[in-house]
């Protein structure tokens, strides 16, 4: 019997795997696909404050940013930057492998082809069935990790309840030789989220939006469109999708049972971006777990403790941040217009980038600075 069943093998699975593993626990990390970093729908961006707190290897960072340009629903730009880079993109692939080897590297064990189908828990252990090919076979520990992202269905089935508000992103690589920047755009294109165009490396891109529905379509519209512009080489790429909680599920721990990461909602409700808040949950994850196996006491009550640390570090972010999420989404076109326009009239886009507060992963004070300009107050 294991210590640790992890079910997926994406950075929050891994990181938790890592950091047990380096404890001396014997962890084994279940993946369906056949090997780490495939068939991923993910930008990539992350702030340097992830990157320097989990020693993310400069190997897998395709390029440092420190500036961006924002277009109104009018096409207005508002460019913003700042003298150091801010944010990294990832190769998300190789980051992917590259957890994964630091997890193998401290005597976690993986196995691939592995799809988790459902697990039973008694009081001595957890006991996964694990699906490969044709073969179904059941693998024991004495505690899971679900770290398998949005799998609204498996979370279900493990009691860990619904995700009761998400939304789907959809991407594409494309050609963007004259792209030099990050591109966030607004409008109809993305309604009430937004739309990117990310440079990655030799003239590619990642182009993508965010939705409630039918994203796919909305992708497919846009990159019409930005061919045409003559902003992209060609709109015939193959888009991948990808489902993004906006808020936690119910519970994120139970009876010898914790999830990390995207299957308990660690995500920013404001971009959707997970990879950050999924790697503290893991890390809380992995300190509660390393007490609790020392104590032999995998309880749920025992475990409690772990979504009540996680909550403390991310719910007061989580919060703030779908009430600004619920806020833009109510904005019509002609509001969102105006807005820009005012925070160039204003200033305060300047102000927001002198501030030394401005996080690019901690957007609660941010949210609140903005509320005290009277724009924001007229539109709440
Ligand atoms: C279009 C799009 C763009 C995004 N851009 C960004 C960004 O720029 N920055 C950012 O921070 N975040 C971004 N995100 C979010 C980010 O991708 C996730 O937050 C992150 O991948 C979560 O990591 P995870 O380890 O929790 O889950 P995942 O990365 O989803 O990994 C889960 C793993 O579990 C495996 N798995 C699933 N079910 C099972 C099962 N039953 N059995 C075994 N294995 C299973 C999967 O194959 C996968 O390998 C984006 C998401 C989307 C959709």
């Amino acid at each position: 019997m294991y210590d640790i069943i992890v079910i997926g093998g994406g950075p929050t699975g891994s990181h938790t795997a890592h950091l047990l593993a380096e404890k001396s626990h014997s962890v084994l990390v279940l993946e369906k696909n056949p090997g780490v970093g495939q068939k991923l729908c993910c930008t990539g961006i992350v702030g340097l404050e992830c990157v320097n707190t989990f020693n993310i290897d400069d190997k897998v960072i395709l390029k440092q940013a420190n500036s961006a340009t924002l277009y109104a629903p009018s096409g207005e730009p508002l460019h913003i930057e700042r003298p150091e880079p801010q944010a990294a993109i990832l190769d998300r692939s190789a980051f992917d492998k590259f957890m994964a080897k630091r997890a193998q590297s401290a005597g976690a064990e993986y196995r691939f082809s592995s799809r988790v189908t459902n697990v039973n828990f008694n009081s001595e252990q957890a006991n996964v069935t694990v699906a490969d090919g044709d073969k179904e076979y059941q693998v024991a520990a004495k505690a899971v990790v679900v770290a398998s992202g949005f799998v609204p269905g498996l979370n279900k089935r493990l009691g860990l309840g619904d995700f009761k508000d998400y939304a789907v992103g959809a991407q594409a690589e494309v050609s963007a030789p004259g792209l030099n920047e990050v591109e966030v755009y607004f409008g109809g294109m993305a309604p009430g989220f937004f739309a990117w165009l990310v440079p990655t490396e030799k003239g590619k891109a990642r182009a993508g939006l965010l939705a409630r529905a039918e994203a796919g379509l909305l992708l497919k519209k846009w990159l019409n469109e930005l061919a045409e512009q003559g902003k992209i080489k060609s709109a015939e790429v193959k888009i991948s999708y990808g489902g993004i909680p906006l808020k936690p599920p119910p519970r994120t721990y139970g009876e010898r049972m914790v999830a990390v990461g995207d299957a308990a909602g660690q995500v920013k409700p404001t971009t959707g971006g997970g990879i950050y808040y999924g790697l503290i949950g893991a890390e809380i994850a992995a300190d509660i777990l390393n007490q609790a196996l020392e104590d032999n006491d995998l309880s749920a009550k025992r475990l409690a403790r772990y979504e009540r640390a996680w909550r403390r570090k991310l719910g007061g972010e989580l919060r703030t941040g779908y009430w600004a999420r619920k806020f833009f989404e109510r904005l019509n076109e002609p509001q969102i217009n105006r807005m820009f326009r005012m925070i160039k009239a204003g200033g305060i886009d300047e102000a927001l980038l002198k501030a030394k507060d401005v996080s690019f992963d901690w957007h609660s004070k941010t949210i609140k600075s903005l509320l005290k300009y009277q724009i924001f107050k007229k539109l709440s």
